[in-house]
């Protein structure tokens, strides 16, 4: 029953069942789970002297006038009395027939928010209706459910089609895949209840609760959805690792002799990870593993022993980085290191030549590449493995889940999976590893190596500049080196780079005396790098740069970095480009050079900045303040988007819905069903 499509439903035609497959409404069902964004109420009026600012209500009273009013744009104010009060009716978009409607002693009956205007309170574009005065005033005798629409349905029709699904689910349920234990524990409303509460209010239910999706429908379905996510996630895990993967168990004495060769000791957190890493490679269950540490605390040693472990059994290691410039540096460090063990590492840039491009590639079909380092490149199809055990790839959050998965198909040739290793500098809060992440074991890096000293933070107005160069001049006086970093906010590279390229110039006007180098990226990969390694070598004083510094460099003698406009950026991002100083022992500063005036957000964000220099705490301080669709960039990352739960508000289920969908995981029919019902054709949204 609740399979037929929605043409079947009355007053849907071809034309409309179309309208509405473009938002995915296809079944009756589709149109059950397609829930109120938000809740009017309109059951009752409010007095007029009763307006609060920002409370969106339903009001009636007598026209008292109605006139064009001149300003920027010119606009329609109708004056509405009652009893008590007063108020406007503002019109920037109004017909005449809608001023002709506003004749002064008719009654209307309005609806809408509230807000200071020039006349005092007034609602902008209400919903107005003219009343019979000879008539008692209609009143909805329940809550006006919102929902989302699309061109050419109106909310009135959505509602309407809404209450006819509603009708039918009276008649034959909706299946409720959780089972009466599972309600029980978790003290929520059953499938039917829940989504009749959701479509049809009771006029007792709690309008606040319902505005924050915690009333108790919301949040059986929340739960529910969280649970069939989680089940998708495990049920890719578990095909994953029905695959079989290298055993990768050679390779202890070419570690432990790399570990020796190293100028400095691995800290117990680094030791720790290359264990846990070891013991999963060594096994033929590919390992999906995330490593989460802090800017600076070593991930690209860990990588290293994983990739030894991987050569020494006879396989290749990829490790793939999110920029050019990061890539090339883990190529130089990794080349470095490997060298002398007579293991072959090979780099696969993007913007190679077309002939070196081919040999490097005839290379790695071969085998003669045993450790290939590189960008995205390495997803392209022409890039063939001989023996691929172990992809590494860094800095997770900036590749989308498709992208992983491209990787891993490369191994597939040999009938086996390769081993992935997953390397983040932005530590993912552990709620949100927990269920974004749920298809990954993690480790994390939690110790930064001795000797570092925290960078000290301080927010400036950009009115304050002349004091900031000032500031730079007498650090490159003491022979250190300076990062000036520009950020715009369109996402236009040219664009960055031209004001870059601007900054630049007016520093070295400033700063006769001072070598100032420019880095962006629209700079040829070997000019970057002549650039990079000027700076390095401390014959630049001062880099301007883009972002694009965010990852890689490692300048132990810069010890101060100017940020401008760092509202512009999120908390990870800023903490990463901040974690470029720092490096060496010497006190090193980051100043945040932002135009005021700074919204509420903004400020926050900054304070946090300012008083912690641990990336965890920024990630759960960034996740409280923006939510955790920012701080995943989901959309960039290709990672689910939740319908209505949101990880925020309800974390606290968290632990609960893995507990049950671990549970329901042997239920293959509810598993199914769950799946399929949210996530729909992305239930492999993994592969998409
Ligand atoms: P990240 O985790 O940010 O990728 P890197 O791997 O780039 O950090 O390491 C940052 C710097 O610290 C590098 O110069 C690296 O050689 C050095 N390093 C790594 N581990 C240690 C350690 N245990 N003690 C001292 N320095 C270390
Ligand atoms: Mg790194």
């Amino acid at each position: 029953m609740l399979d037929q499509p929605i043409v079947n439903l009355k007053g849907v035609g071809p034309a409309l069942a179309a309208k509405l497959a473009r938002i995915n409404l296809h079944t009756v069902q589709d149109l059950l789970f397609h829930l109120p964004i938000r809740y009017e109420d309109r059951t009752r009026l409010t007095p007029i002297s009763q307006l609060r600012v920002g409370v969106p209500s339903q009001i009636q009273g007598n026209v008292i006038d109605a006139r064009l009013e001149p300003g920027k744009k010119r606009s329609l104010l109708v004056k509405l009395r009652d009893q008590e009060g007063e108020v406007g009716l503002r019109y920037y978009y109004y017909t005449a027939q809608l001023k002709s409607r506003f004749t002064p002693g008719r009654k209307i009956k309005a609806y809408g928010e509230p807000r200071l205007g020039r006349s005092g309170l007034e609602i902008y574009h209400p919903e107005t209706e003219l009343l019979d005065v000879t008539k008692p005033i209609e009143m909805e005798t329940e809550y006006s459910p919102i929902y989302p629409v699309t061109e050419g349905v109106q909310q009135k029709r959505m509602r309407e089609l809404c209450q006819q699904a509603l009708q039918l689910m009276k008649r034959t349920p909706a299946h409720d895949w959780l089972p009466p234990g599972v309600l029980g524990e978790l003290r929520l409303p059953e499938l039917n209840e829940a989504l009749t509460a959701i479509h049809h209010p009771p006029l007792d239910a709690n309008l606040q609760a319902l505005a924050e999706g915690r009333a108790p429908g919301q949040q059986r379905l929340a739960v529910e959805e969280m649970i069939a996510h989680h089940l998708s996630l495990l049920k890719l895990r578990h095909k994953l690792q029905q695959s079989k993967a290298a055993v990768l168990n050679q390779g202890r004495e070419a570690v432990f002799n790399f570990i020796e060769g190293l100028p400095f000791a691995l800290t117990k957190a680094q030791q720790r990870v290359i264990e846990e890493i070891r013991r999963d490679i060594e096994t033929p269950v590919p390992m999906l593993r995330l490593v989460q540490g802090d800017v600076g605390s070593g991930k690209t040693v860990v990588a290293c022993c994983a990739a030894l472990h991987a050569v020494a059994s006879g396989y290749q290691a990829a490790l793939m980085a999110p920029t050019e410039i990061l890539a090339e540096q883990h190529y130089r460090n990794l080349q470095q290191w490997l060298a002398f063990m007579d293991i072959r590492v090979q780099w696969l840039g993007g913007k190679m030549k077309t002939r070196e491009r081919k040999q490097i590639q005839d290379e790695i079909r071969q085998g003669d590449a045993q450790v290939i380092i590189g960008t995205h490149a390495l997803f392209q199809e022409s890039v063939e493995f001989d023996r691929l055990g172990l992809v590494i790839i860094d800095e997770q959050h900036r590749f989308g889940v498709h992208q992983r998965l491209a990787l891993r198909s490369k191994g597939e040739r040999s009938g086996q999976v390769p081993h992935q290793l997953i390397m983040t500098a932005t530590p993912i809060p552990r709620t949100l590893a927990m269920s974004a992440y749920a298809d990954l074991d993690t480790s994390v890096i939690d110790e930064l190596p001795p000797g570092r000293t925290p960078v000290t933070t301080a927010a400036i107005p950009d009115t304050r500049r002349v004091e900031v160069i000032n500031r730079v001049e007498d650090i490159i006086r003491q022979n250190r080196q300076v990062y000036w970093v520009c950020t715009l906010i369109e996402e236009s590279e040219v664009l960055q780079c031209q004001a870059a390229e601007a900054t630049a110039t007016e520093l070295q006007e400033a700063l006769p005396g001072v070598r100032v180098g420019l880095v962006h990226g629209r700079l040829k990969s070997p000019e970057k790098e002549q650039i990079m390694g000027a700076f390095k070598r401390g014959e630049l004083d001062l880099l301007v740069a883009t972002t694009v510094i965010e990852v890689g460099v490692d300048v132990a003698n810069a010890t101060l970095m100017v940020i401008e406009n760092p509202e512009r950026l999120g908390l990870a991002q800023l903490h990463q480009l901040r974690g470029r100083v720092g490096r060496g022992a010497q006190e090193s500063f980051c100043l945040l050079l932002y135009h005021p005036p700074l919204s509420e957000t903004a400020k926050a964000r900054l304070q946090v900045l300012r008083e912690s220099n641990d990336g965890f705490i920024i990630a759960e301080k960034d996740l409280e303040i923006r939510g955790p669709g920012e701080v995943l960039g989901t959309r960039q990352t290709g990672l689910i988007q939740f319908r209505i739960a949101d990880l925020q508000r309800d974390q606290n289920w968290l632990p609960i819905v893995k507990r049950i969908a671990q549970r329901l995981s042997n239920d293959h029919l509810a598993a199914e069903g769950l799946i399929a019902r949210w996530l729909g054709q992305c239930a492999e949204y993994g592969q998409v």
